[in-house]
This record gives C-alpha cells, structure tokens and sequence, in this order.
C-alpha cells in the first residue's frame, strides 16, 4: 500500500505535540481553511507516493521519538494507509497524535468502520478547521480556538469529547453556540 506525502518524514519536532515527535506530513486536504499555512498540501495529486514499507523502514531507523504525529494536509482523508502506519507505530512505542480539520464528532458521524479503528490507535486528537479570526499565538499545539486537544480512548470511552487536561485552555470552543467559552 502507498500513501501520499507533501514532504519526507520529520523528526525531532517538539511544536507539533508532546515530547520529541517525528511528523509525517499527508498530502490532501479540501477544507480549504482560510489563512492555512499549509496550502501546497490540499491538492490530492500533490506531493509524491511513497510506499508503507519504506515509512516503516524510515521509522525504524529513527532513535529517539516519543511518538509520532501525523498532519498534513489531513491525514484522515488516506485513513487506510495512516491506519497501518499508526498500528506499526504503536508496535514500536510510539505514542501517536493525529491533526484533522474535522471535528470528532464529525468523524465519528462519517460512521466509516477504518476511521473508527484508525482512531483506536490515536492517543490525542487535535480537531476541527483552523479558523483565522479565531486564531491566537498564546494557544498550545493548535492554531485557533475552536480546535481542541482531545484524549482519543477517554472520549471513545465515554463517547463525548474528554479534552487532554494539561493542554485545555482557559477558554475553550462552544461548537453548539459557536462561540469561545471560559472553562
Ligand atoms: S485542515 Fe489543516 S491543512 Fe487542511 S486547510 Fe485546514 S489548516 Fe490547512
């Protein structure tokens, strides 16, 4: 199986999530949110093709991650292949956090069996569309403030978004009201 990539796998990341973190950068994304700073990843013809088997050779050979993280683009959009690096990732203990612009209750309602298991092997989630008049520098691994960063098993668990404690800002996103709300 072949996965698309806009770039080679990056490790040694620590603004991408927790720790130290190898980043592999999907390419394709039709949210086309405004003010994206990835924009050379929407097109789904973009990037090059690599094959598993080598993303899990590189990963081997890379010492010294705490996990990886998969963006992009949105690494949701080649769930079948992102859900046989995750499973290889968690075989060799790397803890692993996804970036989607959909929300997870938005997955979770896409009610696709691949994306389901894919998500069983996500520990944090950071969800939802980078929304420009929504965005803040002081935010930590997410660009604006309606994206969250989620504790994926808890959630599943409890089936309602459970936020990673340590990460939750003091105001956090309504999706009903659409609006920022303080915690
Ligand atoms: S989801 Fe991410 S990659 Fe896709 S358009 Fe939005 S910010 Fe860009």
């Amino acid at each position: 199986m072949k996965i698309r990539l806009a770039a080679p796998l990056q490790p040694d990341s620590i603004v991408d999530g927790e720790g130290i973190r190898v980043v592999l950068w999907t390419q394709g994304c039709s949210h086309h949110c405004k003010g994206c700073h990835n924009q050379e990843t929407w097109d789904f013809k973009g990037g090059y093709l690599v094959d598993l088997e080598e993303i899990k050779e590189e990963l081997n050979s890379i010492q010294g991650q705490d996990g990886i993280t998969l963006s992009g683009g949105d690494p949701l959009f080649q769930v079948d292949a992102c859900l046989e690096i995750v499973k290889y990732c968690k075989k060799i203990n790397l803890n692993v956090w996804c970036y989607t612009g959909y929300t997870f209750e938005q997955l979770l309602a896409l009610n696709n069996p691949k994306i389901i298991e894919f998500l069983n092997y996500v520990d944090v989630l950071v969800d939802g569309k980078f929304i420009l008049e929504q965005r803040s520098l002081d935010l930590k691994f997410k660009g604006s403030e309606n994206q969250r960063v989620i504790d994926v098993q808890n959630s599943l668990k409890e089936n309602k978004v459970i936020l990673v404690e340590k990460y939750k800002d003091k105001k956090n996103y309504d999706f009903k009201k659409k609006t920022a709300v303080y915690l």
